[in-house]
Parts: structure tokens; sequence; C-alpha cells
């Protein structure tokens, strides 16, 4: 007896034993609906027979026959073995083979005289066609099981070891045949009609073993009716969430701030320059926000280097000359580090401002704590010490996050909750619009589109090893002219796992190399009061080579320094290296980032350099890193907090994912708790799918 439900385990499906169900498992197939969900990666078209005359060289095909002949030549020594069949057709005969075949080929059913599917790849041999390897099968017996692979649009799932497709596909028969119709539809009739979705069950089935109706071409784009509604399904589900939490947003009572011509001026004229046309623009649609009696909620998209920081500044003196406090929280010590010193530079002489970092002793902590408590500090720069610690604001107006894609959207909410201000996110990871307003759906997005100016492009050279020295020569030559280098590298310090170059061993293999200059160390476990010994020295020139690894890469802003040397590129994500490069080119001179490609690179790995080396522009790169590494590397849907996909494709489906944020916008507008009957599954599937993460939600 088992339990006829989709959460059954699938062990109870008809020819699943324990054994496939291990191998299951490790497929991530646990359950009957995992299985339903576990939809082909591909598929075939072999409904149409065709006749052994009709074949060409080189090209698909699929026909029916029988065996003429069955014959093993040993060759080597006997060692190898070629299996070679002679099948024939009314219209012609063909030869078959199997190099290096294991004799489990050599099955029962290849005998002479006995009729069977071949489908294959023909390929010419002195000059006759032949078809190596192909995939035979006997003409069946007339069961559904034996229909399998034959006659029909066939599926091809993703396979591992000791799971072939046949295998697959007849557990995929059979879980489909028991259990399609048992699963649950939890879209409300109102949905479905609007979007002329076909049913669950239904797609369910086609998906797996589509009829002959369909369109190979759509279901291997992914783009039949049948996918698209359970892709739907998926982001239906999540826009839902979001939709959800975006209203409880809107709902909150926030802060109307001032926003005085007077005090805008003087903010301007602290300002070391002009501000870009973009900086104004994205200036111009945070004060909106602020404004208003909603609470701001609003990501602000900018490549690196196009002064996002100025831009932050700038709202948070706004608050704080509205007796507010501004909290801005930031990945990395450093980085807090330098945005405090800057903040002080700036207005230093107006509002009271302080680092709160978990490297900062007891006491020291505990005075900082206090004064905030009070009121008596303005302006707040720290990591996440800032929700870790039991900071108490007395009047939190404006929460500020750097370089977002560091943090989860958890700890945003955190801060979030702290006391529900406006908040700001800004990030450098460009994400194309439509998908940056799903990921983040709470958020309005502004984009600052333009860099400084009289800023120069940043060349960037791939190089091999054998330029080394070359390059040596160039960089002594521009730190001759005054300027700085960073050198960067993969790992700190020598690793058994990985035969890579370090930053260690450089800083003694490069000071030798470079006589008389000063050569600094900076990496992530060092103590908090050496690191920043080591920025002080670099942004004050008396460090002129940095050797680092990627603790640089976010928002570390030293203009002299205008090259950059990045040992082992091909160890870091595209957006990563642009962030990197990033460190330079911020002054006035031109700046050059040289990447050492490792020898023998592959493809993929010269597809990137390369990439690098032809835009400076963070949009397409991030585009071409979503491309080669898809969108699950790419996001991390854990550092997004965005739950993963079992069907949906951010990247192909952003369309589908557009119908589903209005859809899910509409419903919740209409019955924001969803009491109404239809909706009421809605709310288990929510609950079920994002389990602790609901309670964000409602945050
Ligand atoms: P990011 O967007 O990467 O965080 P930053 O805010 O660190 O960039 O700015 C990069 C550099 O450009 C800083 O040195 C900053 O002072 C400078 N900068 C910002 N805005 C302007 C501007 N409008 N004109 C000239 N320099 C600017
Ligand atoms: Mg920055």
């Amino acid at each position: 007896m088992y339990k006829k439900g989709p959460s059954a385990a699938i062990q109870y499906v008809k020819g699943v034993g324990p054994k496939l169900a291990i191998l299951l498992k490790k497929k991530g197939i646990a359950t009957v609906e995992d299985a339903l969900y576990f939809l082909p990666r591909t598929y075939e078209d072999r409904s149409k027979l065709r006749t052994i005359s009709e074949l060409g060289p080189m090209e698909y095909g699929l026909f029916q026959a029988e065996v003429l002949e069955v014959d093993v030549n040993r060759f080597k020594g006997g060692r190898k073995k070629i299996l070679t069949v002679k099948v024939g057709d009314h219209t012609g005969r063909i030869v078959c083979k199997w190099f290096n075949f294991s004799d489990r080929y050599f099955s029962d059913f290849l005998k002479v005289g006995a009729k069977i599917f071949v489908s294959g790849n023909t390929s010419l041999y002195n000059g006759r066609l032949e078809m190596h390897h192909p995939d035979i099968e006997p003409v069946g017996s007339g069961a559904a099981e034996d229909k399998l692979h034959y006659g029909r649009i066939v599926p091809i799932y993703s396979e591992t070891e000791g799971l072939g497709q046949k295998t697959l596909r007849r557990i995929m028969y059979h879980v489909v045949e028991d259990f399609s119709d048992a699963v649950e539809d939890f879209m409300p009739p109102s949905v479905l009609g609007s979007m002329k979705l076909p049913t669950l069950s239904k797609s369910i089935r086609e998906v797996h073993f589509p009829s002959p109706e369909t369109k190979v071409a759509d279901l291997c784009d992914f783009n039949s009716n049948w996918q698209r509604r359970l892709i739907f399904d998926e982001f239906f589900v999540l826009e839902l969430a979001l939709s959800i939490r975006r209203r409880g947003i809107k709902k909150r009572q926030g802060i109307s701030f001032d926003v005085k011509q007077e005090w805008l001026d003087m903010i301007s004229s602290k300002l070391p320059f002009q501000l870009t046309g973009s900086q104004l623009k994205v200036i111009d649609e945070i004060l909106n926000d602020m404004r208003s009696a909603e609470p701001m909620n609003r990501l602000v998209q900018g490549d690196v280097g196009s002064g996002k920081t100025i831009v932050a500044f700038y709202a948070a003196a706004v608050a704080i000359l509205n007796g507010k406090q501004v909290a801005m929280m930031v990945p990395t010590e450093i980085l807090a580090q330098q945005h405090y010193k800057n903040f002080k530079d700036l207005f230093g002489d107006f509002f009271k401002a302080e680092l709160l970092i978990s490297s900062i002793n007891k006491s020291e902590k505990q005075g900082i704590k206090k004064e905030i408590e009070a009121g008596n500090v303005g302006f707040v720069v720290g990591t996440h010490a800032l929700i870790q610690e039991d900071v108490n604001f007395n009047s939190l107006g404006l929460i500020i996050v750097d370089e977002q894609h560091r943090f989860g959207v958890e700890q945003r909410l955190n801060l979030i909750k702290k006391g529900i201000p406006d908040t700001l996110v800004m990030t450098a990871t460009p994400i194309p619009r439509t998908l940056a307003m799903t990921l983040y759906g709470d958020l309005d997005v502004s984009v600052i589109n333009e860099k400084p100016k009289g800023r120069q492009a940043i060349a960037t050279r791939v190089v091999t090893e054998d330029k080394r020295k070359v390059v040596y020569d160039f960089i002594r030559t521009e730190m001759e002219k005054g300027r700085q280098a960073y050198f960067i590298y993969p790992l700190i310090e020598e690793s058994e796992k990985l035969m890579l170059k370090n930053a260690k061993d450089a800083v003694r293999h490069l000071g030798a190399e470079f006589k008389g200059w000063n050569v600094g160390l900076l990496h992530g476990r060092m103590r908090q009061e050496e690191k920043d010994e080591v920025m002080v020295a670099f942004k004050k020139g008396k460090i002129n080579m940095l050797v680092s690894t990627t603790v640089v890469e976010v928002g570390i802003d030293v203009p002299n320094a205008t090259v950059m040397f990045i040992e082992h590129p091909e160890r870091f994500g595209l957006s990563q290296l642009h962030q990197l490069r990033g460190r330079i080119g911020r002054g006035d001179v031109r700046s050059v980032c040289i990447m050492m490609a490792g020898n023998n690179p592959t493809d993929v790995a010269t597809r990137r350099l390369m990439a690098m080396a032809s835009t400076d522009d963070g949009f397409k790169i991030a585009e071409e890193d979503l491309a080669l590494r898809g969108p699950g590397e790419f996001f991390g849907t854990r550092q997004h907090g965005i739950p993963g996909f079992r069907v949906g494709n951010l990247v192909r489906d952003v369309d589908i994912l557009a119908l589903a944020r209005s859809e899910a916008d509409r419903l919740i507008k209409t019955d924001p708790d969803l009491m109404l009957a239809p909706h009421r599954k809605l709310r288990f599937v929510l609950a079920e799918r994002f389990k602790e993460k609901i309670t964000l939600m409602d945050s």
C-alpha cells in the first residue's frame, strides 16, 4: 500500500526500487512531486519514421529495420572489440557500428531476423553511409511502456550515472500516469482565465510526454503553453510574496522630510566637484521619495565609479537637517572607514558622525551606542555590527545600504525593522531592468548611467606569462611617474589544493623584483588596525604597490592608483573582475588593468577575459556574465534571498516574470490578505514555499 499523492516517496512509484530511489535522490528527486517537476531538459522528435534510402550523410535519422548480420571483430590483441550490425528495410541497407562496445549492447534482441528501431546520426565511411553508436530498441509488443522511446516526441532528461534516458523515461511515465491527476491546482480560476492557462495536470503530462500536436521547437525553447504554465506558477508565487511585502511597506507610515532650498545650497557648496546630470536626476528622485509620507524604498544602480557615495551623502545630509539620524551599512570595514572619513571631510563641521565596526573595543563601542541612543550622532556608518549589535537609535530616519549585492534581503530587512524609516540601497551590479524590478520587487529603481567628467577609459590588457617582464617594466615606469599599483591575487597564502600564486608569496617576490619601492599587503584575515594602517599608507602614497586579495573589490577609492595587475583572472567572476577594475580609473589620468591569463585557458575563460578587455560597461559585462554562468550562479540565490526555481529561468523567462508580476499585483489589490475562498490555497503555498521567509513579508 502506498499513499497515492504527490507527496509520496519516490520509491513507491511502480518500477522504482530502493536502488533507483537512491540514484533519484541524488538528482534531488525524493518525492513524486519532485519527479513531476523534474522537467525534460530538451526533446527529440522521433515521431517520424524514415526509410534507409531517405538517409543522407551527417544527419539524424530514425527508422525501423530488420537485423541481417551481427559480427564481433577483435583487434589490438583482442582487447578492443567492434560490434558490426547490418540492418535493412525494404528500401536499402546500412551498417551500424559500436566501437569498444560493452557486452550489454549485445543484448538478446540483437539477433538476425529481429525487428528494431534505430536512431542516430549517419556518417560516411569509405564512401558509404554508416551509423556509429546509434540508439536501438526492439520493436515493442505494443504496450504503452514500449512506445515511450520511439514514434513520438521523446523527452530527454538530465542523466546521472546509472540512470539512463530509458530508465528515467520509464520512471517518469509511471509517475505521470499515476499521479499527474492528483496534483492540486492552487491557481485561482480568475488568473487561469485571464492568462488563458491550461490546467496543471494536463500541463504536467504534456511537458513530460507531449502529444503530437505540440511543436518540438517550442518545447526545446521552453516556450510551449505547457511549460509556460508551470513557469508561470512558480513566478506567480514569488511575485505574490513580493507584492504582499511591497504593500506592507507602503502601508507603513513614513516620514515626510522637509527639503529646503537653502539646505540644498549649503550641501552643494560643500561638494568638491559638480554633480553629473545623472547624479542630480537620481538625487531628485530620492528627495521626492523623502518628501512623501510613504516610506522610501529605492535602489540606486550605478556602475563602479559612477559616484553613488555622494548621492547617498546628499540624502543623508537632508535627513540629518530634518533632525533625524542616518545609518549606513557597508559590507567591509575598510569601506566603512573610507565612507566615515569622507563624510567627516565633507560635513564634519555640521554633523556628528560615528563609525561602528566590530573591531573597535568594547568600551568605545558602548560610548558610541550611548551617544546614538541620546540622539547626539547624526550619521553612523558601519558593517554588520549595525544590525548585530543592540544599537538603539534615537530617531532613525534613513537607512543606506551600500553595495547591496553583498547583503541578503534578510539583512536589509532586519535593519529596516529597527525603525521603519526610509531606505536607500546602492549596488554596482547592474541587472537588466525587468529583472531588477522582480528581484528587488519591493524597490523603486534609479540608475546613474553617466561617469563623472574627465574620466579616462581604463585600458584592459590580457597578457600571458612570457610578457611578465615587459609588464613589470611598464608598472615600474608608471610608479616612477608617481602612480600607484594594485596587485590582486586569488589566495592569501599557499594552498595545498590549489596551485595558484598567492598574496603572501607575492609580497616577497615583488619586493625583490621592485627594489626600492614600498610593497604593502592587504587581506581579509588581517586585524582591523593593520588593515587601516595599510589603507591609510596606500591612500597617502607611502605604499607604492598594494598586494591584495579581493578585499579591495568593493568601494575603495584611491584616485592616484592607476595600474591594476590581476593574477589568475580566471579565478574571478566577470562582475567581480569589473568591480576590481573599478578601483582604478578614478582620477584624470589614463589607467591600465593587466590580467595575467594562465596557460591553456579554456574557451569559456578566454571568452570571459575577452569580454572584460572589450568593454568597460558594467551592464554589458553583467549580461555576459549572466549568459556564461546562468542565473543561479550569477545571482547566488542565497545572496538575494530569492528561492531557487525548479522550472523557471530568470533570464530566459523574463516575459513570464513580468506577466506574473502584474497578475500578482492585481490579485493582491482585490484581496490583500488572500481571504477569499478561491485564494485560500495560495496562502498555504506561500507559507510552504517561503517557510521562515514568510515572516519577512509582514515586516
Ligand atoms: P561608486 O559609484 O563606485 O561608489 P564613488 O562614489 O566611490 O563611486 O565615486 C568614485 C570617485 O568619483 C570618488 O573619488 C568620488 O569622489 C568621485 N566623484 C563622484 N562624483 C563626482 C563628480 N560628479 N565629479 C567628479 N568626481 C566625482
Ligand atoms: Mg561605492
